[in-house]
């Protein structure tokens, strides 16, 4: 028996694993004690991992290619030259007729950095669209916009040790407990160990998390903002702010100021459905405790004021100088196991490498320098819900999908499974054959999965660490970047760019790809020229940034009170309380809220694979207050119809006081059937999305309830 060093493929704490295995199949998982991001344990996702590659999901595993050339008929199963052929020779003549814009590309933050890196430079370096995007658009993209706006990059300037140091941790939409759950333990453990820490949780759902705050929020749904501008508003009441911080480190406090004075804690205590009192403590204790920690997620981010839910949040931070401290600053939570790899390697269709953006033209010229390609194009690509749209309305004609499951995971699933049906051409990369969107590949990729994987993956805490592989690929899968590799030189041949293709993806490793991707961060805020896949080696997991020449990656950001913007200042941004896209109405009287169990992941694509993960929740189930149970002349266990503006799902109702009556709430990992008709979870919620991050407000929809 033998073992591998690796790293979980869930979500963003990025827990190191060991893997059992016997050189052929994988038989067992457990953590790894010297990993820094979870010293040995492990979550029930984790620890079952080996269960998702067992010998009986064998049937499940997408393993030779498959191709159809007519649609309605079956794929037949050919080998990799003719698929890639097939997709080469449509993906030219689509862009030969209408342009390189007439294509895009989906993927995924299960992606490995070295993936993102390759997809990137053939879409935006050899093909010349911007158009990829990634289901992190769904997740990060607010936290992305968030950072960016305050502070300068997109940079979390936290780590997990500010954990242990901090005297008072504010969650704000964020089920820790569930989502995060390492983290959470090492929350428990940092109590335990400082009794005087406080913990106030911000949630409209009383969650496990909330259960254990000694101060709960259970604000109305989407109303953050303006629970965040009132507890500015009492800081500066009772002369908590950090005036001296204010002053040397940031700018644009005077236009805050004059909008928060609006923020009465007796107005936001209506807007928000909150004691006035509990808004007070909160200020209190984030201001005057000896480090605030802020941990927030998709409560935040999954919004159409997402952005700025982020920039309010981190506001409070600056003005009462609770950052760039042991213990202190606004820490995003990142969703999935490599969203944060996602946004180094720029691989969203508004990002470039390394931090770069495309509306700078400097930027663009430098990474198209780096490629050597004439130029990269200036004009953004399509964000993932405008991009399904873009396909449905025959703008984009072939799409190729990689890692990811739109059809389950992209809201308006109407909408979206419209959009496949009429594209041209839909290519489906996964290690899976089972899920909704594989239904419409006319090509299936078989990709190798986890335990069978070589690459870096970067956690919540800026830290990369090593995924290798344990065993060898199933079946005729291949490694993502290769098959990209393969495509883009196939592509290059009939575009009259062989010779640029085959420079450009003559990687024969991950490790040459990535040896790329660092040199592409050299002075930049995220510098790794002082890493390499030997040092990784050799001393285990590291924190960007890590130049050439540093003994050492950073623990934390912001230390000098420096910020990476032209004035060297953070800024603070002042932003008015918008409500959620949908509001409940006489049609539509609930605020549905969706969310994650503790024991699935994502589409379940994997999860959905291991029995005893059902245990926990074996099915969906719309959670209601007793009180609108008993107005509708339900009880529990009864079967319901739930309707939105989008769509409709039919679901069994349990009684809950987890939420406020007026209230709804389902957790999002169940899809439906779409060749039987059904659809899941999200076809009942918007495409309403946050205008500057374009993140979709997968969180809220308006519903009505009535008993089948
Ligand atoms: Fe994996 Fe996340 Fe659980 Fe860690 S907390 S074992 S990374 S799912």
């Amino acid at each position: 028996m033998s073992e591998t060093k690796s790293t979980c493929c869930y979500c963003g704490v990025g827990c190191g694993v060991i893997v059992e295995h016997d050189g052929a199949q994988i038989t067992g998982v457990r953590g790894d004690p010297e990993h820094p991001a979870n010293f040995g344990r492990l979550c029930t996702k984790g620890a079952t991992l080996h269960l998702t590659v067992a010998p009986d999901t064998r049937s499940q595993r997408a393993l030779h290619p498959e191709l159809r050339t007519e649609r309605g008929a079956p794929r037949q199963r050919v080998g990799w030259d003719a698929a890639l052929d097939h997709v080469a020779e449509r993906f030219a003549a689509i862009i030969r007729e209408h342009g390189p814009d007439a294509v895009a590309f989906y993927g995924s933050g299960q992606w490995l950095t070295e993936d993102y890196y390759v997809f990137n430079k053939l879409t935006k370096g050899l093909i010349g669209t911007n158009n990829l995007d990634t289901n992190s658009r769904l997740c990060m993209s607010s936290a992305v916009a968030g950072y960016k706006l305050s502070l300068g990059v997109d940079a979390p300037p936290c780590s997990y040790t500010d954990i242990d140091a901090t005297a008072c941790l504010f969650i704000a939409g964020s089920n820790t407990a569930f989502a995060h759950p390492i983290v959470f333990r090492r929350i428990e453990a940092a109590r335990a160990a400082n009794p005087a820490m406080k913990l106030v949780v911000v949630d409209p759902r009383r969650t496990d998390t909330a259960e254990a705050a000694d101060l709960f929020l259970p604000l109305l749904p989407g109303t953050d903002i303006a629970l965040f501008n009132a507890m500015l508003h009492v800081m500066l009441w009772e002369g908590w702010l950090n005036r001296d911080y204010i002053e040397a480190h940031t700018e644009g406090f005077d236009a805050l100021k004059r909008l928060v004075r609006e923020y009465t804690p007796a107005m936001a205590a209506t807007i928000c459905g909150l004691p006035k009192r509990d808004i007070e403590l909160a200020a209190e204790w984030f201001a005057t405790s000896p480090a605030t920690l802020s941990m927030y997620c998709q409560g935040l981010n999954q919004s159409t004021s997402g952005t700025h839910k982020n920039s309010a949040l981190i506001n409070l931070h600056l003005a009462s100088g609770q950052i760039g401290r042991a213990g202190a600053g606004p820490f995003s939570l990142t969703g999935q196991p490599n969203a944060m790899g996602g946004r180094e390697v720029g691989a969203l269709s508004n990002l470039l490498s390394a931090h770069r953006d495309l509306g700078n033209a400097e930027h663009r010229a430098e990474v198209a320098a780096l490629w050597g390609v004439p130029e990269v194009p200036a004009v953004p690509g399509k964000p993932a819900v405008e991009l399904f749209e873009a396909i449905g309305r025959g703008e984009i004609k072939a799409v190729w999908i990689a890692a990811t499951n739109p059809a389950q995971s992209l809201p308006d699933q109407a909408v979206v499974h419209a959009a496949l049906a009429a594209a041209e051409l839909v290519v489906v990369q996964d290690t899976y054959r089972h899920t909704e969107t594989a239904a419409y590949a006319d090509v299936l990729l078989p990709a190798t999965g986890w335990g069978e994987k070589d690459g870096t993956v970067t956690n919540s805490e800026r830290r990369i660490s090593r995924t290798r592989a344990a065993v060898p690929p199933q079946g005729e899968s291949r490694h993502d970047w290769q098959i990209a590799c393969d495509f883009a030189r196939r592509l290059g041949a009939r575009l009259d760019k062989a010779e640029l293709a085959e420079r450009m993806f003559g990687f024969d490793s991950p490790e040459a790809v990535w040896n790329e991707h660092r040199e592409s961060t050299r002075g930049r805020d995220l510098d790794i020229t002082g890493l390499s896949y030997a040092k990784l080696e050799a001393d285990g997991p590291q924190q960007w940034p890590f130049p050439a020449g540093a003994a050492s990656g950073r623990v934390r950001l912001y230390e000098d009170g420096v910020f990476p913007t032209p004035s060297g200042k953070a800024r603070f941004v002042a932003t008015e309380y918008v409500a959620t896209a949908e509001r409940p109405s006489a049609r539509y009287p609930l605020h549905l809220i969706t969310g994650r169990l503790r024991d699935q992941w994502h589409s379940m694509t994997r999860t959905g694979l291991v029995p005893r993960l059902f245990n926990h929740e074996p099915e969906p189930q719309l959670h209601m207050h007793a009180e609108d149970l008993a107005r509708r002349d339900l009880a529990d266990g009864d079967i319901v119809r739930v309707r939105s503006r989008q769509g409709a799902a039919v679901l069994k109702v349990i009684a809950s006081d987890t939420v406020r009556p007026g209230q709804c709430f389902v957790p999002m990992h169940w899809g439906g059937n779409a060749m039987a008709g059904r659809l899941g979870i999200n076809a009942l919620t918007p495409s309403a999305a946050d205008p500057t991050s374009k993140q979709p407000e997968l969180k809220h929809a308006a519903v009505q309830v009535e008993k089948l």
